[in-house]
């Protein structure tokens, strides 16, 4: 279960947009993007970088890249899942985006159990969810429509989950999803449709940089 253990932030600054891969503080004035907008490095500032007119490949890495650290995924395990999307019928970009939405923590992040992926892979790896009624601690586990994911019961005394029902009330759910506040549980009735993935994501320019 590799993961990126370098500065969030600095993620953000390199594609010169916000992720929102750190919940709360993304909406906040400490925000990196809204204090140091300019990517990271010696000669981010000076502009050197962005006066430079782009190539495809150059686009096409930037969009796998943003779509890589928007789900938290690194890159072998990233051409696995394009591999798998070209395996898949229908369109391959689509496919690859709903097997990204379809992970574990992905999925607990949309049901508005965590602030951010990143909040929600560390709850999963510390045992607090059951998937169909099994502990699990993969966060990278890719859950199919039909399955049951919930808070265990003995993760429901801590702090964290008894104040999650207030929390989470205020955040919208996906249709695609369906959540239970009562009993901090919830189900994948469907795969997502496009319209209801980021819209920021350019799935065709990652299938033609690992079509190149
Ligand atoms: Fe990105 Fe959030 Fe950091 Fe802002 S606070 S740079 S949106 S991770």
């Amino acid at each position: 279960m590799a993961k990126y253990r370098g500065p969030v932030c600095k993620l953000c600054r390199r594609e010169g947009e916000k992720l929102f891969l750190k919940g709360a503080r993304c909406f906040s004035a400490k925000c990196a993007i809204e204090r140091r907008g300019y990517p990271p490095g010696q000669h981010g500032r000076s502009g050197q970088f962005r006066r430079r007119r782009e190539s495809d490949f150059a686009r096409q890495l930037r969009a796998k890249q943003k779509a890589r650290r928007i789900y938290g995924v690194l890159e072998r395990q990233f051409r696995r899942y394009y591999e798998v999307s070209l395996q898949r019928r229908g369109l391959t970009g689509l496919n690859l985006l709903q097997i990204l939405e379809s992970r574990l923590d992905n999925v607990i992040y949309r049901m508005g159990y965590a602030d951010s992926r990143a909040q929600a892979r560390l709850l999963v790896t510390h045992g607090h969810f059951n998937v169909n009624g099994r502990r699990t601690d993969v966060p990278s586990m890719l859950i199919a429509p039909g399955d049951m994911i919930e808070v265990r019961e003995g993760s429901r005394k801590r702090t964290y989950f008894r104040e999650l029902r207030e929390l989470a009330e205020a955040k919208n759910v996906p249709l695609w999803v369906d959540r239970d506040l009562n009993s901090l549980s919830g189900k994948v009735l469907r795969l997502p449709e496009r319209s209801e993935i980021d819209g920021n994501l350019n799935e065709q320019l990652i299938v033609e940089y690992y079509s190149r």
